[in-house]
């Protein structure tokens, strides 16, 4: 495969470079912006899960004007800097990282908290959606703690089995919860985004850091909502009808007849988790998985029966 292979798949991956943005995922922000308008009067605002950071440079463009808006972007994994981004290193499920975080709101709380957050897909589904449900936990833990009345959280959901006890927790908070596909997010992907609007804790509700929001130990048939507890939440599809549509591949000729042009990655990851592996193919040092006819006869002579 050549490196414009994954252009022609991924028209929002190409895009992306094009526009100098560090994923694809700057366009389903963008996309969620157009159909809800995320960005009005938002001049403060957190980023969790943030890296390699394209949700903080479409936030860091788009609120408070030039240079006049705060972001607090947090990662796991290191990020390489953003002009007027503040960065904190550290897991959002850790009460130490939640703290930091909340410090930089004291006395100024914030407008808009989004979370991106993925964990690493195993592949097993309800491992994948309860892991998921985790990092949105620990998000809108964060977000009440920071957010101002009114805010909005904008976060990454998994729309698996569960996902109905995870709107019911939302909407506790906010007078309004959505569940939206932008069109940059492929149809094959489980991946929707809660957006919900209006913070509004219970009256008496005092954020707590240690109590974990929904607590997992209850009784399993509580996970079946029904009747009264069971929300059912708008979803809403956004982006144009015009845009492009992100599980098909498009010719790499540009419409004006121009020759196409490859674009490097806006911002290689900088410490990506593969490159250890890399240094060791290149010395031949990575070790090869052996099949048992390449086994000298030896050892597989003295193999326990
Ligand atoms: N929104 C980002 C962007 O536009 O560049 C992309 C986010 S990426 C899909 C998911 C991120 O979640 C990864 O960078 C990963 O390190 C981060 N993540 C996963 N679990 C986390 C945790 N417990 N705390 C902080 N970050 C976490």
């Amino acid at each position: 495969m050549g490196r414009t292979s994954k252009d022609k798949r991924d028209v929002y991956y190409r895009l992306a470079k094009e526009n100098g943005w560090r994923a694809r995922s700057a366009f389903k922000l963008l996309q969620l912006d157009e159909e809800f308008q995320l960005f009005q009067g938002v001049t403060r605002a957190v980023d969790l899960c943030a890296a390699p950071g394209s949700w903080s440079q479409v936030l860091s463009q788009k609120i408070g004007g030039q240079g006049s808006g705060h972001v607090v972007a947090v990662d796991l994994q290191a990020m390489a800097p953003l002009p007027g981004v503040l960065q904190i290193q550290g897991d959002i499920t850790q009460l130490s990282t939640a703290k930091e975080i909340i410090q930089h709101f004291e006395g100024c709380p914030a407008d808009l908290v989004v979370c991106d957050g993925a964990p690493d897909v195993t592949g097993l589904h309800d491992v994948d959606e309860y892991m998921q449900a985790q990092l949105l936990l620990a998000a809108l833990n964060i977000a009440t703690h920071v957010l101002k009345p009114g805010g909005c959280f904008v976060a990454k959901i998994f729309r698996g089995r569960d996902v109905t006890l995870i709107y019911s927790q939302l909407r506790v908070f906010f007078s309004t919860v959505l569940c939206a596909k932008p069109k940059s997010s492929r149809n094959s992907s489980i991946e929707a985004f809660a957006v919900c609007k209006g913070y509004d804790p219970p009256e008496g509700f005092l954020p707590d850091l240690t109590k974990p929001l929904l607590d997992h130990s209850y009784d399993p048939d509580f996970n079946q909502l029904d009747g009264p507890t069971r929300i059912i939440v708008p979803f809403v599809t956004c982006g144009d009808l015009s845009a492009y549509d992100s599980d098909r591949s498009y010719p790499l000729d540009l419409e004006d007849g121009s020759e196409y042009k490859y674009t490097p990655p806006t911002q290689p990851p900088i410490s990506p988790p593969y490159q250890e592996a890399c240094t060791l193919k290149k010395k031949g040092r990575l070790a090869k998985e052996m099949r048992p006819q390449d086994c000298p006869i030896s050892t597989v002579d003295t193999l326990p029966q």
